[in-house]
């Protein structure tokens, strides 16, 4: 069990004002994995206070600076890849086949993309009689998920050092020990006091505090739509910059000239990959009718194939939904598809073959969906794939585009650039074309209630760049 009592502010472990701990439950065994000290809004003012005196400093450091810093802390990623990996395997139930490619091996790579992108902040562009610069905006409060956390951490960490800015971080209750090593890491290289600060404890009290803060000029928050509604109205009144990575619910269109083997070999590993709980996991695969009946059959094959226990066993790829109220929130979809009068061709709402503990769903397929039903339009956040039929392709994009949502999508036709003719049409921040890989130079973001925001690539080092222009 991993037990921390301090916070790091200011360059140093400092025993918090709050009092109490945060006891972070095993969803694979029920058991307690860690304790962390919950905060209260002193600890957020000590952190602001100290992010506000550093910003002083370290925002006119030399780009060449912090990206020193950036490839140090790529190493030190190396170094502690082990534990990272561990915490997400014992506090998500991440199966460990998965955990270190997705969230943790990202981060020394991440590291070194915005280490490349750290000059970008020195380059003077001349319009007419003026000259553009840009610097960094000043003291930024993160906010992040537990569904992917270092991987969240890292996409705004790493540009918010690039661009000279300071910041106070604040994980999930679910996942906080990631953070506790992330800040040992800044410590291990020498990152300048007050640049990087944590504090822990609920949304309610540590993330209303921050986003609240009249000394924060920017609070970027990923994770639901509801409640980042409520950071932009705590962080209103004091017109900060808010930026904003929220939920989806994304369209995967598969046409009549697919390679369907292919297709739904992609489209099954990306919605049933951490369980479900994957923000631009493709959840509606919109299919044409041709081609449907196979899909369905292919898609049930798969998924009974994916082997599903212990997230500490290699061979598993699939493992307990992150908390007993996640598992509670799918199965009452799952209650609610049948209801709605989708078919169920596998999974349902009985714990997995073998599995008698522990917080495990069955990997579940609905077939003969329709887009207006609540699990078509609502994101359920777990490994449940609808699968939806259409005609005629002007019909798929409608369907693709009736939500709310506007996070990812894909599309697989018979070509790339009949694939991106469809893929042009779709409002959403992403679309992987016939199984395009993720790419951690491109902007990630989602339009509509998916937020407003972009993270990765140069996108992501502009949210945290204010603009300046100066007449000559
Ligand atoms: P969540 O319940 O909204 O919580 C996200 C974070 O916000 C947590 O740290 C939470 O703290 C905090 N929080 C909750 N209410 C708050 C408030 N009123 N003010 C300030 N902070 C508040 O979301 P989640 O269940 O952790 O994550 C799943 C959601 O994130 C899904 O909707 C998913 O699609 C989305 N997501 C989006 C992206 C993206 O890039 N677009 C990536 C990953 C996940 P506590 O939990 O500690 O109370």
């Amino acid at each position: 069990m991993r037990t921390y009592d301090k916070f790091y502010i200011n360059g140093q472990w400092v025993t918090p004002n709050g009092t109490g701990t945060d006891e972070v439950i095993n969803p694979a065994t029920g058991e307690i994995s860690a304790s962390v000290p919950l905060g209260n809004e002193a600890d957020v003012d000590a952190a602001v206070a100290a992010a506000k005196e550093a910003f002083k400093t370290w925002s006119v450091t030399s780009a060449a600076t912090r990206e020193d810093f950036l490839r140090k802390l790529a190493v030190e990623a190396e170094k502690r890849n082990a534990d990272l990996t561990q915490t997400v395997v014992d506090e998500l139930g991440m199966p460990i086949q998965n955990a270190a490619a997705y969230q943790v091996d990202p981060l020394g790579i991440i590291c070194e993309s915005f280490a490349d992108k750290a000059k970008h902040m020195e380059e003077e562009k001349e319009v007419g009689n003026s000259i553009i610069t840009v610097e960094a905006i000043g003291v930024c409060a993160m906010i992040n998920p537990w569904n992917y956390p270092i991987w969240q951490l890292i996409g705004k960490v790493a540009p918010a050092i690039a661009a000279g800015c300071t910041m106070i971080v604040k994980a999930a209750s679910q996942t906080p020990s990631h953070l506790f090593i992330f800040a040992e890491m800044c410590e291990a290289v020498g990152l300048p006091a007050g640049v990087f600060n944590i504090v822990h404890g609920s949304g309610r009290v540590i993330g209303n505090a921050l986003s609240s803060h009249p000394d924060v000029d920017l609070v970027t928050f990923t994770g639901s739509t509801g409640a980042g509604v409520q950071v932009t109205n705590a962080a209103a009144p004091t017109v900060k910059r808010v930026c904003l990575e929220l939920g989806g619910k994304s369209p995967y269109i598969i046409t009549e000239e697919a390679d369907l083997d292919a297709a739904i070999d992609f489209g099954i590993n990306d919605i049933m990959v951490n369980t479900g709980q994957t923000c631009n996991a493709l959840t509606r695969m919109v299919i044409h009718e041709s081609v449907y009946d196979k899909a369905v059959e292919l898609a049930v094959a798969k998924t009974e194939a994916l082997t599903v226990g212990d997230p500490n066993d290699p061979s598993i790829f699939i493992g307990p939904m992150a908390s007993e109220g996640q598992k509670a929130t799918v199965l009452e979809y799952i209650n609610k598809g049948i209801a709605e009068g989708a078919r169920l061709v596998t999974g349902g709402t009985e714990m997995p073959a073998g599995m008698t503990t522990g917080n495990y769903v069955a990997p579940t397929i609905f077939a003969d969906v329709t887009n207006d039903m609540a699990i078509a339009q609502e994101e359920i956040f777990g490994p449940v794939l609808c699968m939806i039929k259409y005609s005629g392709i002007d019909e798929a994009v409608e369907i693709a585009n009736d939500t709310p949502f506007g996070l990812a999508s894909a599309v697989w036709a018979g070509d790339k650039d009949k694939a991106k003719t469809i893929a042009k049409r779709i409002k959403a921040g992403q679309c992987a074309i016939n199984g395009g890989e993720p790419n951690h130079e491109a902007p990630f973001g989602g339009y509509k209630e998916s937020g407003n925001g972009r993270e990765f690539g140069d996108a992501g080092l502009h949210e945290y760049c204010e603009i300046k222009a100066m007449q000559f």
